[in-house]
């Protein structure tokens, strides 16, 4: 990392995390393929040495711990890595170990692009609308992990410091209630709101939405709006045009004006900073997708979005993911799906999820040849209706492909 950029050599070193479960089918599959683009796009010039790490049962199994130091520290050295779905310890003194690796290397940002792939099979009628970018903020809010359980003496001493400090007399059951408090920081939301600016304007994409319940939650809720409203006003004033700018134009100069400086802006391409409230966006991401580019959300909301929108291109086998740290440069690229012990050993897995995660870490990287080789090989398989099951059973021509031959079939298309 240089002056907030990443100088990157022509032979990288990237720690990896095979995964549980399914881990072991998808990840020498994506690695194999990734290599193969690399050497394609490259001729030889550029390639990656794969360094494996431990976590997950497989660490537990070979070390007695779940997360040892020295795989946090490889990513720590290395700045970029990748990790395959891990067992959640069940009882253990970590609650999970993905939320522990992005606590400790301050992952603030959890990138999922959502777009679909022509032939796989969607809910929605026009799903080729869908192009979004989520930015759920990582490091805060509910998943802080704040929260004591009902009847512990925590929870009565919590309880007693509202009721007899705070004043606070509208916990409905209060002998009964368990408790967790939501942290939401102005530098925390800030600086997710700046990376998803700063993306949009990277990738030329047309507006940032802020999605809240500010409406309900006012002061953490509600500020993450104010607090993003305000990044791009101070930070960004002639790179983008806010909707608090276009509803003060609008009061001042009328609506015609208004609707003029709104679309002057968007011709000029900058980008459109818009909000809307969590469960109408829900909603509106079904009826609407067009109307959303980049989103820019708090934990909570982000973990829900995330999942109905990628319900809506073809479900959690093909959603990459990625958490970064766009100040630090640590970046882990990951799949987003669980283990699926139900599938494991069968060669029925698919590895799209893990596979477009190795694509956003190319282009991540700046290898963006071998990144568009991988996803052009997608395209064209899934056109022809060639897919792994869980996607090939709902196609019209669909033909499945077990996990290696799915790999194999992408490896083949890399050269067409
Ligand atoms: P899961 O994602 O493993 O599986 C849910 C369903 O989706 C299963 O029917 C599974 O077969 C299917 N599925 C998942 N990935 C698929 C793929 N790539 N191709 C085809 N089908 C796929 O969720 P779960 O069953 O709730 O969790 C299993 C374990 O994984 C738990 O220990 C959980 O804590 C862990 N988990 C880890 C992560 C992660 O590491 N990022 C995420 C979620 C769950």
């Amino acid at each position: 990392m240089k002056d907030g950029g990443l100088i990157v050599p022509d032979r990288v070193t990237i720690p990896y995390i095979e995964g549980d479960g399914v881990g072991a089918e998808i990840t020498p599959v994506c690695q194999k393929i990734v290599n193969e683009a690399v050497r394609i796009a490259y001729g030889g010039k550029r390639s990656i040495e794969w360094m494996e790490v431990l976590a997950g049962g497989k660490a537990f199994e070979r070390t007695g711990e779940w997360l040892p130091q020295a795989t946090l520290e490889a990513f720590r050295e290395y700045l970029i890595g990748i990790k395959g779905p891990l067992t959640t310890p069940v009882g253990g003194g970590i609650r999970s170990l993905n939320v522990a690796l992005r606590q400790t290397l301050d992952l603030y940002v959890c990138l999922r692009p959502v777009r679909w792939f022509k032939g796989v099979v969607s809910p929605l009628k026009e799903p080729q609308k869908v192009n979004m970018h989520i930015f759920r903020e990582n490091t805060e809010d509910i998943y802080a992990g704040i929260e004591w359980e009902q009847g512990t003496p925590e929870a009565r001493k919590f309880y007693a410091f509202l009721h007899d400090e705070m004043g606070v007399s509208k916990v409905r059951f209060p002998e009964t209630s368990s408790f967790g408090v939501k942290p939401v920081s102005v530098e925390g939301s800030k600086r997710l709101v700046r990376s998803a600016i700063r993306y949009a304007l990277q990738h030329h994409l047309t507006s940032v939405t802020l999605v809240h319940k500010g409406n309900i939650m006012k002061f953490t809720e509600g500020g993450f709006k104010r607090w993003g409203y305000e990044v791009a006003e101070q930070e960004f004033p002639d790179q983008t045009f806010s909707m608090n700018q276009y509803n003060q134009m609008k009061k001042d100069l009328g609506k015609e004006s208004a609707d003029a400086a709104l679309a002057d802006a968007a011709n000029t391409g900058k980008v459109i900073i818009k909000d809307c409230i969590a469960d109408a966006f829900l909603q509106n991401t079904l009826l609407k997708p067009e109307e959303y580019s980049v989103i820019a959300t708090l934990n909570l909301n982000g973990d829900y979005i995330s999942d109905q929108l990628a319900a809506m291109v073809g479900g959690i086998g093909i959603a990459p993911g990625a958490n970064i740290n766009y100040a630090t440069g640590h970046a882990i690229f990951e799949a987003t799906h669980g283990t699926a012990p139900d599938i494991a050993g069968q060669n029925i897995v698919n590895p799209c999820s893990m596979l477009l995660s190795s694509v956003m870490m190319l282009e991540h990287l700046g290898w963006d040849e071998a990144a568009s080789l991988i996803t052009q090989a997608l395209e064209k398989l899934f056109a022809s209706g060639e897919a792994t099951f869980d996607l090939a059973r709902f196609m019209p021509d669909g033909k499945p492909l077990g996990t290696t031959e799915f790999g194999q079939r992408v490896i083949e298309m890399l050269m067409c």
